[in-house]
């Protein structure tokens, strides 16, 4: 029984030993941030170096945008269908598929005839997976060339949950469905979940992305930056209230039902514009064709191109345009 209780008690002094390693190892992350400490143990030095990690650079706002025009606006769809519910919102009954699929079949065409109405470029940020279950979207769209088509993950897995070797092998994967339907590489990078991973500049960088636009430290374009030192990334910034998503979308799975009369949105967006048209800076919108694709909501769309071309001297833009003329205006 003693002989046993001191071979415990041994044992435990070495597990004790091992399991101290194993949470300070756990606990310095690669620049040495602590993720099993409590924050408020954490140093002055390891909150600045957390908080460090993608931070905004310099603005890169340009000193005039083409044609003279006051204000660059840069429309952009994401063409999520079903990806979105199976990747992200683990939901993968016949129900929410066919939510997706309203987004190829009804929304996205809606979408075309009003860019074409008001023969406006629009940016088209696509999981590969969309691709390969909607074959038709990728060519459509490859008939105009003034649309462009961007980088937005395999099945719109969510990045937060992945190791960064599956990240770096599942955008590969992406990428070559991307290329096999499009024809060339993606310039624009927008992460599924509008949030990047210790690893997601680096791999981006790798992977020869021009822009990422996921991030929200300004309206204006940025230099992205990591641990205080330029990545090269330009950052054409997202906002949740430029996003149809959270204002319209029901959701039952993160429990978000927003059915919003389309006054309320009409109005924020428009008020939203009118002060970028003031400061003259950027404006983008982050659609989605089975959120903005319903009838009263393109209705509503409809109406604030109308607005913003009645403003006048707005430049109509892809996100594609706007980072190479921000980086050429920066002398980058
Ligand atoms: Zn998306």
């Amino acid at each position: 029984m003693i002989r046993s209780h001191r071979l415990s008690t041994i044992q435990g002094i070495v597990l004790a030993i091992l399991c101290f390693a194993v949470t300070a190892a756990e606990a310095a992350g690669d620049h040495g941030t602590p993720t099993e400490v409590p924050i408020w143990n954490w140093t002055p030095e390891q909150i600045k170096d957390h908080v460090n990690r993608v931070r905004a650079g310099r603005d890169l706002s340009p000193k005039s945008w083409p044609n003279g025009a006051k204000v660059a606006v840069s429309l952009s769809f994401d063409i999520d269908t079903e990806p979105v519910w199976v990747g992200f919102q683990e939901v993968r009954t016949p129900s929410y598929m066919s939510r997706g699929e309203y987004g190829a079949r009804t929304g996205h065409p809606r979408v075309l005839k009003l860019l074409a109405k008001h023969d406006i470029p629009a940016t088209f940020f696509i999981p590969a997976m969309t691709m390969e279950l909607h074959p038709e979207i990728v060519p459509g769209l490859l008939k105009h060339p003034e649309y462009e088509i961007a980088f937005h993950s395999y099945v719109h897995e969510n990045p937060l949950q992945l190791t960064e070797d599956e990240e770096r092998q599942i955008y590969k994967k992406a990428l070559k469905i991307f290329e096999k339907h499009v024809g060339r590489k993606p310039l624009g990078f927008r992460s599924a979940a509008w949030d990047l991973t210790d690893a997601t500049i680096k791999i981006v960088n790798e992977m020869g992305f021009l822009y990422e636009t996921s991030m929200m430290s300004d309206e204006r374009p940025y230099m992205l930056n990591s641990y205080g030192k330029e990545t090269g990334l330009i950052e054409l910034p997202v906002e949740w209230i430029l996003d149809d998503w959270p204002l319209f979308q029901i959701s039952w799975p993160t429990k978000h039902v927003a059915i919003r009369n389309a006054d309320d949105v009409f109005s924020i967006w428009r008020d939203e514009f009118d002060v970028a048209h003031e400061e003259g800076t950027l404006f983008m919108l982050t659609m989605h064709p089975q959120v903005i694709g319903h009838r009263y909501r393109i209705k509503m769309l409809d109406r604030l191109i109308t607005h913003m071309k009645d403003k006048g001297d707005v430049w109509f833009a892809t996100h594609e345009q706007v980072a190479r003329h921000v980086k050429e205006q920066a002398g980058l």
